[in-house]
């Protein structure tokens, strides 16, 4: 057999392929085709490439293999799909096998490098944020920014030092007890991801969200040496790394006798409420890749499942909402962070329109399609600037971090907040 057609039949099934019926519902709600009006980068198009190239009737050339980073991996084709096609499998398993085959390129060794050996383990991500924070302090920095000269003759690496998450003075869990205890009994038992950029770069949004679950009865469980859940590295066509990494998360999370699994980044609890496929074919870790998925909750999730009524000041913001790929197209979550944010008192909430379309941050296609993430980014803060609020409110780093330097090319004064932030300085003390 053909080693190429060998290599798909066993990452795509056929059950994969054959799901779409070209009926092209998909097309007005993907971003690429939005821009493009090509077939081929429509989610319908990447489906018939995926899938002559799975039967050998096109070879890997450029044109595929750039449709396939082209895409976001927003997912909105599979909220549109009426036949429930898994596109998001589909490609993930493609860029997997693109990635295997990828040539010598600098780019893809620095990044299979990072996704590899850094975002691997937490004490190496805690070692390399270090660094990046000494840069970030450093008078190197405000010089490069202070002279055009950096942005002039690297405007790709200006770019990327721009989108770079602020990393925090400590890692959120150096501060976070393994156990913490709401004020009266607790009434469940959670456990607490925190990430791997979350932690070392949105530390004060991980603890807000201890504080929110505490004053919400929780007892919760934050174990530490947690890693990366491994949905970068997914995404980026690192499977197996991919697989490890959950295999790492399900056994140090084993037997902490929790109910659900909380996490306040949208990537990471579609990612890990995805384990129990990720590793289906794992006959050790099937059944406890299973058990662990259906316990994540997003924290907007969890507040509204279990009925949890915060006593919440008076607030007078003019907020609006942008929803994160991976809340609303990967795990179906956005009427639960509005019926939130509208139960504060005073609060004057207004629709984004295409809130639900991706910002570009996209993990990180921003910092590798540079250009296309910030058309996207472009269209988005055209729509922030138009509903006229003081603060954007969503649920993911990546979105927080595109969001926050759209306000700053934009020289908007706007906010841009996760909105457990927003909840946990509502609480009445
Ligand atoms: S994941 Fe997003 S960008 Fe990719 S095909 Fe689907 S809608 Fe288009
Ligand atoms: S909506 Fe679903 S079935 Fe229809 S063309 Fe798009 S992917 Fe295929």
């Amino acid at each position: 057999m053909d080693r190429q057609k060998e290599n798909l039949s066993d990452l795509i099934s056929d059950d994969l392929l054959t799901q779409c019926i070209h009926c092209g519902m998909c097309l007005s709600v993907c971003p690429t085709y939005d821009i493009t009006k090509l077939e081929r980068s429509s989610p319908r198009g990447r489906i018939r490439l995926i899938k002559a190239f799975a039967k050998n009737e096109i070879s890997l050339g450029k044109l595929f293999e750039d449709e396939m980073s082209f895409c976001l991996g927003c997912r909105a084709c599979e909220t549109a799909c009426p036949a429930g096609v898994e596109y998001d499998k589909l490609h993930q398993k493609t860029k997997d096998i693109l990635n295997k085959r990828s040539k010598f390129k600098f780019q893809n060794i620095i990044l299979k490098y990072f996704l590899n050996k850094v975002l691997t383990s937490s004490t190496k991500l805690k070692s390399f944020s270090r660094i990046l924070l000494y840069y970030q302090k450093s008078w190197l920095r405000k010089f490069l920014h202070s002279i055009n000269l950096f942005k002039t003759i690297f405007p790709k690496l200006f770019l990327m030092d721009e989108l770079s998450p602020q990393i925090s003075d400590v890692a959120s869990d150096d501060l976070i007890d393994e156990i913490s205890l709401p004020e009266n009994e607790p009434k469940y038992n959670v456990a607490f991801h925190v990430g791997c950029i979350m932690n070392v770069a949105f530390a004060e949004i991980n603890l807000d969200t201890i504080e929110v679950l505490k004053k919400s009865g929780c007892k919760i469980f934050t174990p530490k040496n947690q890693n990366c859940c491994g949905a970068l590295h997914a995404h980026n066509g690192e499977l197996n790394t991919a697989k490890e990494l959950a295999k790492y998360n399900i056994d140090l999370f084993d037997n902490l006798g929790y109910e659900y699994l909380i996490s306040n980044s949208a990537g990471c609890g579609a990612f890990m409420k995805e384990y129990g496929d990720l590793l289906s074919d794992d006959i050790e870790y099937t059944e406890k890749a299973q058990k662990f998925s259906s316990k994540v909750k997003d924290i907007s999730e969890f507040i509204i499942e279990k009925d949890i009524k915060l006593n919440y000041k008076k607030t007078n913001e003019h907020v609006t909402y942008h929803d994160a790929c991976h809340l609303v197209h990967g795990q179906g979550v956005s009427n639960q962070p509005r019926e939130i944010i509208n139960s504060l008192p005073g609060i004057n909430f207004d629709e984004l329109n295409d809130s639900t379309r991706c910002c570009g941050s996209a993990g990180i296609y921003s910092i590798l399609r540079q250009e296309d993430s910030m058309l996207f980014l472009d269209q988005k803060m055209e729509n922030i600037i138009n509903t006229n609020a003081d603060i954007v409110l969503t649920g993911n780093p990546g979105c927080l971090l595109q969001l926050r330097y759209g306000a700053k090319k934009y020289n908007s004064d706007v906010k841009i907040l996760h909105f457990i932030t927003l909840l946990k300085d509502s609480i009445r003390i």
